[in-house]
Order: C-alpha cells, then structure tokens, then sequence
C-alpha cells in the first residue's frame, strides 16, 4: 500500500484550500496525521485567511442559558459524566415551574435571546412522552420571543419510539408547540466501530443522519457536532467530516460546526484513553484549523472554552475559529466529567476578552444573525 503522505505534500494542499477547492478525505486524512511545528504553523496560517476571508475579525457570541432538565439517563455513554440513576442521590427532573424560574432569571441577570435544553434519556420520560411537547409549549407561552434550541436527534428517536410517530411528525409537533433549533449533539463519532465502542446504546449514525436530515427538511436547522480526542483514529474523523460536509451539500440545514473535545476525569472511558491526547490543547486547536479547511461550507466553526478553557479558546480565534459559543450560564455537563473551566461567562467578559484578543466581538442569535451589534460599544475594555 503507497504511503499517502508520499503523493501528498502540505504547500500544496493549503494551496489548493486557499485557491477555493475543496479538498479530499485523502487530504484531509494527511493533515490530520502528525506534523511538525512549523507545518502546524502553516495550517494554522490558512485557516486564519480563510475564515478571515469569510468572517473578517468578527468573533460571534450568543448569551443564552443551558437548561438541563434531567439528568437520569439509561444510556450508559462510556465518555459520560453527567449521567445518573433514578436512585442517585442527586438525580433530578426538572418541572416546568422550575424551568421557567431558570428562564426568568437568565432574562432579569443577562437578558438571553436563547435557552439551549439537553438532558439525559430518562427512562421514565418514555412512559411520559408529553413531558417534552409539554415543556417546550410551557417556555413558548410563557417566553413568546425566547429562542427555543431544544433535543437531539436521541430525544426525537425517543420520542418516535414512544409515540409510533415518524421523526417529521415528532419534530413537526415540537415546531407547533414552540420548538425553534435543535443542536445536532449525539453524533459524537459517526464512524459505526468506535461509536459502539464509546456510545453502544446510542442511535446508530444513519439514524442521526436521517433525523437530522428530516429537520433540515422541514426547516429546522441544528447545529453540526463531533466528540473527539477519545478512541477515534484520523479514518474515524474524514469520515465523520464527510458526512457532515455532504449534509450540509444537501440541506444547507446546519448553522455551525462544533468540535467537542473529551473531557475525562469522571468517566469509564478515562482509563481507555492516553491522558497525553486528552490534555493536548495544541492538537486540538489544529484541529480547529483543519476543520476550517475541509469544511468549505460551513461559515462558523465554534470553540468551546468551558472545555478547552478561556485562553485556549480564544488562542483557537486565530486557528480559523469565529464563534465563541454562548454565556451558558449553567453547563453541568462538561462540569460533572471533571471539567473545571466554569459554567458562565458574562456577556461583558467575552466582549472584553475578544477586544483584547483583537477580535471584533458580535453579539448573534442561534441562526447567526448579528443581533444588537451597537451593545458592543458601551463596553470598555
Ligand atoms: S451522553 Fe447523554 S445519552 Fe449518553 S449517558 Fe450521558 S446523558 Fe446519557
């Protein structure tokens, strides 16, 4: 077999990038695999072009609210701290009171524009299907501006299993209850060996691709997500990346990427994984670079400082990077797999912290519009 690297040669890969052709999975597998420091240089070189070519020096932001309504969940996920079971001691349900409380206060402290709801796959819930229609019809009369970014493509299986309604039905039923976006987490690795590996019990990765298709069809967009920095090997990301890139070919249907790096600490997964790959930040900003170059139709690659922490994030602005993702205000997931960069920013900080990065900082809703930009100027840093 040729060694790929032998037919391939980085100047000229960046070159054919930065010329505005896309590129193949063969080089995107070579930049994927090790390279120097001054060829990471380089990468991160064209990156920075090209999303400046697109964004200019804007770095967008949304100040929104991460609601988790439960954490009891029957999935098991092998990189999951956060799940627990219905006896935990700290396992919870949230009711709606409770979550409209959340919503009042992330409007009177921080006046978000957004909640992003995710939790676990409770057991229970499948007996209760209504408790997702329910809960979403509950925010949109209470909070008739609020964007509502809300379940996964597992939560709209779920749901379909438990209602024998197809997946549009389900999502077309969330719509007219209030539903707005939906974040496109759950893919995790689609490449089928390792994800049965770190997610056994997850829907299979056509299943996410149909779901997710589904909602771009009917006019809900989602987010693009990949867990990586675990047991994936480079073949396992091109072909997570092709998928993504021929979706949105397709449906146009995704507003942005956003690569998860695995945090460890809490999870059964940690002993699996080389603690060396899980704290290489260097790694994973290149790989932030390599995502601007492969995925030519995306405009908006998102980092995600409570992972990767503030100042790697915002290194990772010069590594084709344009989004800084949201406030959050309460992020229990990252939290409880051991991650220990914070669960809020303020809006006042991340303005401050890109202007000093030497970004443009925008504030945006959840579908990319700019939204108030004129907020910027009253904050000095
Ligand atoms: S990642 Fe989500 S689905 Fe998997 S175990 Fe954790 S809470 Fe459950």
């Amino acid at each position: 077999m040729t060694d790929i690297s032998c037919k391939l040669n980085l100047d000229a890969i960046l070159q054919k990038s930065l010329s505005g052709i896309r590129l193949e999975d063969e080089d995107l597998l070579f930049l994927l695999k090790e390279r120097e420091i001054s060829e990471i240089s380089k990468i991160k070189e064209a990156a920075d072009i090209l999303n400046q070519t697109v964004n200019s020096k804007n770095v967008s932001y949304v100040v929104n609210r991460n609601i988790n309504f439960t954490n009891i969940c029957g999935l098991n996920c092998r990189f999951c701290g956060y799940k627990r079971t219905k006896n935990s001691k700290d396992a919870f349900l949230l009711d709606y009171d409770r979550v409209l409380e959340k919503i009042s206060e992330g409007i009177s402290l921080i006046g978000i524009d957004e909640i992003c709801v995710t939790g676990g796959i409770n057991p229970e819930l499948k007996l209760n299907p209504d408790y997702y229609f329910n809960l979403v019809k509950t925010v949109r009369s209470n909070f008739p501006e609020l964007h509502i970014h809300a379940f996964s493509p597992q939560e709209i299986y779920e749901l379909s299993n438990a209602t024998g309604k197809s997946y549009a039905g389900i999502i077309e039923k969330l719509m007219d209850c209030g539903l707005n976006s939906m974040p496109g987490t759950a893919a995790e690795i689609l490449a089928k060996e390792t994800r049965k590996k770190i997610c056994p019990k997850k829907i299979e990765s056509e299943t996410w691709v149909e779901i997710i298709k589904t909602a771009h069809n009917i006019g809900v967009k989602t987010s693009a997500t990949v867990l990586f920095g675990h047991l994936e090997s480079a073949e396992d990301l091109v072909y997570h990346l092709n998928v993504i890139r021929s979706i949105q070919d397709e449906t146009a249907g995704f507003t942005e990427f956003i690569a998860l790096p695995f945090i460890s600490y809490k999870t059964s997964l940690r002993s699996r994984v080389d603690e060396a790959v899980i704290r290489d930040v260097d790694k994973a900003l290149k790989f932030y670079a390599i995502l601007r170059l492969y995925l030519d139709n995306f405009k908006n690659i998102q980092t995600s400082w409570p992972k990767i922490g503030v100042q790697s994030a915002l290194k990772s602005l010069d590594y084709g990077v344009n989004d800084f993702g949201g406030t959050l205000m309460e992020e229990n997931i990252t939290k409880s797999a051991g991650g220990n960069f914070g669960e809020y920013l303020s809006e006042k900080e991340i303005i401050k912290l890109l202007k000093r990065a030497g970004k443009i900082p925008v504030r945006r809703d959840t579908l990319y519009n700019y939204v108030n930009a004129e907020i910027n100027k009253g904050f000095n840093v």
